[in-house]
């Protein structure tokens, strides 16, 4: 089921050219209106409910219409992230509330180097995986 805006909450990322969930969607769904500066799914058929739009947004105003069997109806799970930790707030259908609070990394912000102890890119051609450098391929007899 695809995200939707709660409008009241949008602020249109205050006016940035491109909105936090403009920004992170992999499927470029996410698109502002520019007149009322209130952001929308442009495609919803294509929502894959990823929920990075959601964890994203930082008025907390996307929600993933959810699933009958995983969010009754007058339910929601709404995420609220920081650079340390994520707090799902769940609300129940009868107005009750809960928060779970998870930690999301155990390394410092910007201290990981994703290509360290990685091989240099090589021939673009070859038929090797990235790991698998200095490899040769199994022959088909
Ligand atoms: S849930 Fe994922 S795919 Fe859907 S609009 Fe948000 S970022 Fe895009
Ligand atoms: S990230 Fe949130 S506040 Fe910013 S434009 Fe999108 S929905 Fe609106």
């Amino acid at each position: 089921m695809p995200t939707f805006v709660h409008t009241e909450k949008c602020d249109g990322c205050k006016g940035g050219e491109v909105t936090a969930c403009m920004y992170i969607c992999p499927n470029n769904l996410m698109k502002l209106d520019t007149e009322r500066m209130k952001a929308y799914n442009q495609e919803p058929d294509q929502c894959w409910e990823c929920q990075c739009c959601v964890k994203a947004c930082p008025q907390q105003a996307i929600e993933v219409r959810a699933y009958q069997d995983v969010v009754p109806m007058g339910g929601a799970c709404i995420p609220l992230r920081t650079d340390q930790a994520i707090m799902w707030t769940i609300k129940f259908r009868d107005g009750a509330v809960k928060r779970f609070k998870f930690p999301v990394r155990t390394t410092a912000v910007g201290s990981i180097d994703p290509y360290g102890g990685k091989p240099e890119a090589g021939d673009p051609n070859d038929q090797l995986l990235f790991t698998e450098a200095g490899k040769t391929l199994p022959t088909i007899s």
